[in-house]
């Protein structure tokens, strides 16, 4: 007689069934202590994240399962010493620091002696963070612990239940299957970066609640914490050795200002419909900012970006980025007053494995000295934060004064870049029939955004409007926002014209004091020149240098736009190998 379907299923069942028989123990206890992490400590996605789990554990189970028994014994043990260990820790710093396991937190341990490490225990382990969730970790371990008391074997699945049992398993484990995939390539993926910024890149693929387990996210930590430290030794090594002549101070007060994920078609200033940036056009019909029209930056990611703009190195250079000097320490070294404020690259604990890995160039105490005077030391909600660390930091300003800002810019999720009170966008204002609700939406909150952010560069601006001074703004890079697509954010390798010019057009541009034109009449003709020539942002340090009068064997006036030598034909090589100008051609 042919088998029924419900037969073959069961058959399977029995099958797949036999490691959790064998190790039944080892299945429920891993299980429980993934859930309560995953319940507690994790967030978003929880239901995805539970069938991603049950299917995680039953292949570990089913892989202890095959080994003879010393190494499934052993197996098991190392096992749970991980999940306990990692589980509480994890537990105890998300109690204490609201944020998961990161690399921050990792390199302050390792950083500590013993005697603070034993005051930061004392600190961490209160009467109150043992009577949080971590109690649940010990009620699991006593449970664990009471169960080798009770021979397990002795108890029996009644037959009705284990009928209902040999129905589901096969099943289950298909469907927890096929829904974990994304995230488990996700996972996958990122564990196999290589370097800082292809963490950063691979960070943006898709997934379903990412890295959930403490394992995860204690492996991604260590990853992120000895990823490039190497590149960053090498260039503590070399930023010991440079050297500059005298300085002309050309400008004595350089602004710049460092946006994100600043997409120039949307910006009024460069002709977007909506008015996006009022203020901006203002001084721009003042003469005094000079927009440039063809800027790009060379890469979609920040770390990059900012690696290139902020390091003599430029890409095509010969040699490696972090044997070239940078421009933030030639500044200082030269003896201008160099201040950096910034709302995301705070050498902070809570930091995120991408802000960690791109300001470690900027944070390591050594280069943190070299390159700034001043700097701020907290994130705020919104970018007009930032001029308050400015005017308290004002106090300290000298002759000769470089200024950093870094803002949050247009980040996603946009949403939560502005002020809710200062919503002036709204879905009616677009007739795109092609988007989802959630996504029309989505597009009205960065052009809020954007909005803001023109307020928070004229306030900026403002601060510097009668002295000798330049204000210099440039994002980034851009940001997939809905132009002829329904895809927001970045993706990993834009390929057509239409995803290279929305993640790689940015806006950028010079805004020139009165006093700054009186002073340099020269300098701002070649300034206004200068506006529609093709420029990419890995160059910025070559304008800066110029524009400060730093004398350094690293000034190449080919690839300063001011410069009468300036090479407009260079090649605009984006993302390590994508001639952006040959894209853009295409139709
Ligand atoms: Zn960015």
């Amino acid at each position: 007689m042919p088998m029924t379907i419900v037969e073959r299923i069961k058959k399977i069942s029995a099958v797949l069934m036999k490691p959790l028989l064998k190790n039944s123990r080892f299945f429920i206890v891993m299980f429980c202590i993934g859930l309560l992490s995953v319940m507690v400590v994790h967030r978003g996605m929880r239901h995805i994240s539970v069938f991603e789990l049950f299917f995680e554990t039953y292949l570990l189970t089913a892989l202890v399962s095959c080994f003879p028994r010393w190494l499934s014994n052993i197996t098991k043990g190392v096992c749970y010493v991980l999940a306990y260990v990692l589980g509480i820790v994890d537990m105890f710093v998300f109690y204490r620091l609201d944020f998961p396991l990161g690399p921050a937190f990792l390199r302050l341990c390792l950083q500590t002696n013993k005697q603070e490490a034993s005051e930061a225990i004392q600190s961490y382990v209160t009467w109150d963070s043992i009577m949080s969730p971590v109690l649940l970790f010990l009620v699991i371990l006593a449970l664990h612990l009471l169960s080798y008391r009770i021979n397990i074997k002795e108890f029996r699945i009644p037959h009705k239940l284990n009928n209902v049992i040999l129905l589901c398993l096969a099943p289950l484990l298909l469907f927890s299957g096929a829904l974990s995939l994304k995230n488990e390539w996700f996972i996958v993926r990122n564990m196999l970066a290589y370097d800082g910024d292809d963490m950063e890149r691979q960070a943006q693929l898709p997934y379903d609640g990412g890295f959930y387990l403490p394992i995860y996210r204690f492996l991604y930590a260590s990853k992120a914490m000895n990823i490039d430290e190497l590149k960053i030794r090498r260039l503590i090594d070399n930023s010991s050795r440079v050297k500059v002549g005298r300085c002309a101070y050309t400008v004595p007060n350089i602004v710049l200002i460092v946006g994100e994920s600043y997409n120039r078609h949307h910006s009024s200033l460069y002709g977007y419909p909506l008015k996006t940036t009022p203020l901006q056009e203002e001084l721009a019909k003042k003469d005094e900012l000079i927009a440039f029209t063809n800027v790009i930056s060379p890469a979609n990611n920040t770390s990059q970006s900012f690696h290139l703009a902020f390091s003599l190195y430029a890409t095509g250079c010969e040699g490696q980025w972090e044997s070239y000097p940078l421009l933030l320490q030639l500044f200082k070294q030269s003896g201008y007053n160099v201040t950096f404020i910034t709302n995301q690259y705070v050498n902070d604990i809570k930091a995120v494995i991408w802000d960690y890995n791109g300001s470690r160039f900027m944070n390591t105490p050594e280069l943190s000295e070299r390159q700034f005077s001043h700097r701020n030391t907290k994130k705020h909600p919104y970018d007009m934060g930032l001029l308050e660390d400015y005017d308290s930091l004002k106090r300290f300003e000298t002759d000769h004064n470089l200024t950093v800002f870094h803002t949050y810019g247009l980040h996603f999720m946009y949403d939560v870049r502005y002020p809710k009170d200062q919503r002036r966008f709204y879905p009616r204002h677009y007739k795109r029939p092609d988007l989802s609700e959630f996504d029309v939406d989505n597009l009205s909150h960065y052009d809020n955004a954007v909005l803001y952010n023109d307020k928070v560069l004229a306030e900026i601006v403002k601060r510097f409007a009668d002295r000798d001074a330049v204000v210099i703004f440039m994002p980034d890079h851009g940001e997939m926002v809905y132009d002829n697509c329904d895809q927001y954010a970045r993706n990993l390798n834009p390929k057509t014209r239409n995803e290279i010019t929305q993640q790689f057009d940015i806006p950028f541009w010079i805004w020139c004091s009165p006093m700054f034109k009186e002073q340099h009449e020269e300098l701002f003709e070649k300034i206004k020149k200068a506006r529609d020539l093709p420029f990419m942002t890995d160059n910025l340090d070559q304008l800066l240098v110029f524009l400060g009068g730093i004398s350094t064997e690293y000034y190449r006036p080919e690839d300063n736009p001011l410069s009468e030598k300036y090479d407009k034909k260079r090649k605009r090589i984006i993302m390590d190998g994508i001639d952006y100008d040959k894209i853009i051609k295409q139709p």
